[in-house]
């Protein structure tokens, strides 16, 4: 019996909830939706189901819990830890819930500097959508025009601009979200004072799709920052690249006079090389450096933020064409590894004073791992955040994985600074979660979801 065979009169009652056009059965229909962005995780569902309203999507989960199927709410499919698609084997395939019909971009409240959202919108929308009425909003990535709110709030994403202003948790002052039975939390006026028992939005942050289905999220807009000097800068050492943005400044609260640093982000040489080639750019600088910095700064556009001497090796970039063209080097690295392959993505973060020494240490390692062909590092200097990007080991072969996070925990570090723990790293949360932490982790998940079926394997093993 092939896996659309099973639950006819649960493929019945979804179809009778969305309609026929939005149930996708079988392998074509739901193909895109059951392989994720790295190509290294994917496995088979029952159906895709795109609802159209909270109302819709009540009654799937209401109908999924009846028949006791798993169901495994699904953004942009851009996440990076193998949660946002189904697992390759093992348990009951589940009813993937596409959000991606929720687009819905409400009226920025201009008082508050507020503005609710549906979950599907994509973030490039709620960034242009602050922009038109004369506000920003504070998380920015490469995904941009793929990645949904909904999703960033479900993983707590971060982004380039985190030393500014914080992770997602913090843009978030309301939810609506569908539980495991079906019942919806609405609670969306933003209010920051409210001090009526458990923060849920707070909690339903980073859960990735394992306490309830976010349908609409409300988020604080920031002022736009003025005008911005982008830079790369040569640098031979992770600890001179720490020195270098230590130069830069910190970044402060929005109100802050003076110059401040909006990006620190750091791109090592087995990276550039890879960029340059995969995106047909040339080396950016005179010399072939170790370590490449990224800043930008805002500081009315005249360079003046940057801290640069005479023999700084560095390119300066002060209108927003130019400053694109440097971010390329940055943005476009997870593409240009994925033209290498299966690429096994370790997003990691340690504290800024041991960053130099963890990451000197991880070199080292890797060079000893078996069948590694080639490596690097990139990410947000500023937030303390390496990606290690290994490729040559099989998609299945978790010893890098492992010899890379286990390096990372004895720094003091988190085996997921940003991308979430997913499935590829839910085996490996004792790391840095202490035994009771994921036990009041786990009792969260059992009250919300007493079957335990939302996204299965996801978070935990
Ligand atoms: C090129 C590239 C660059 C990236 N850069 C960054 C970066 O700088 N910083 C960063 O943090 N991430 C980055 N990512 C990872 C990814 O974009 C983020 O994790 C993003 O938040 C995922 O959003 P999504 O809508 O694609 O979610 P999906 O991939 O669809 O889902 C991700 C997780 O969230 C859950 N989920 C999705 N939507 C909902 C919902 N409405 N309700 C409940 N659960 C939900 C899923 O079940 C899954 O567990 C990057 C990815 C790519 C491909």
């Amino acid at each position: 019996m092939s896996t659309s065979e099973k639950h006819p009169e649960l493929l019945k009652a979804l179809e009778e909830i969305v309609g026929a056009a939005y149930l996708y059965i079988g392998d074509d229909r739901v193909a895109p939706f059951v392989t994720d962005w790295t190509r290294r995780f994917g496995g088979p569902c029952l159906a895709v189901v795109r609802p159209g309203s909270v109302d819709e999507i009540s009654q799937v989960l209401r109908a999924c819990a009846a028949a006791g199927v798993p169901v495994l709410p699904q953004g942009g499919n851009t996440g990076l830890v193998g949660g946002s698609v189904p697992a390759a084997s093992g348990g009951q395939p589940p009813v993937i819930i596409s959000l991606l019909r929720l687009t819905e971009l409400g009226e920025v409240d201009e008082l508050s500097g507020q503005v609710t959202v549906g979950a599907g919108a994509t973030l490039g929308e709620v960034q242009r959508h602050a922009v038109r009425s004369g506000w920003r909003y504070g998380v920015d990535l490469a995904a941009r025009d793929s990645a949904t709110i909904g999703g960033t709030v479900a993983t707590n994403a971060g982004g380039i601009h985190v030393i500014a202003h914080g992770m997602t948790r913090a843009q978030v002052v309301g939810i609506e979200a569908v539980l495991a039975d079906g019942s919806v939390i609405t609670h969306l006026s933003g209010m920051l004072k409210d001090n009526t028992g458990y923060d849920l939005a707070a909690l339903l942050c980073g859960s990735e799709g394992t306490l309830g289905v976010i349908t609409a999220v409300r988020v604080r807009l920031h002022r736009p920052l003025g005008r911005t000097t982008v830079s790369l800068i040569g640098v031979g050492s992770y600890s001179e690249a720490l020195e270098l943005m230590s130069r830069a400044g910190v970044a402060s609260d929005s109100n802050a006079p003076g110059s401040r640093l909006l990006a620190a982000e750091v791109i090592d040489a087995p990276s550039m090389d890879l960029v340059c080639a995969v995106a047909d750019l040339p080396w950016p600088l005179e010399q072939r450096w170790p370590i490449v910095v990224l800043l930008e700064v805002v500081d009315g556009g005249d360079g003046s933020g940057l801290p640069l001497d005479e023999s700084a090796d560095a390119v300066v970039a002060f209108d927003a064409a130019d400053q694109l063209r440097l971010w390329a080097y940055r943005e476009r690295q997870a593409e240009a590894y994925g033209t290498t392959g299966v690429v096994h993505k370790l997003d990691v973060s340690v504290p800024l004073p041991e960053l130099a020494a963890c990451a000197d240490e991880l070199v080292a390692l890797i060079n000893t791992l078996p069948d590694v062909e080639t490596f690097g590092i990139f990410g947000h200097l500023a937030d303390g955040n390496m990606h290690v990007e290994i490729v040559g080991p099989a998609a299945d072969d978790l010893r890098v994985d492992l010899a890379v996070l286990e390096c990372v925990a004895r720094y003091g570090g988190s085996i997921s600074a940003e991308h979430g723990v997913g499935r590829a790293k839910a085996a490996d949360l004792h790391l840095c979660r202490s035994a009771a932490e994921i036990a009041a982790m786990r009792a969260i998940k059992g009250a919300l979801d007493p079957q335990r079926l939302m996204n299965p394997g996801v978070l935990f093993v």
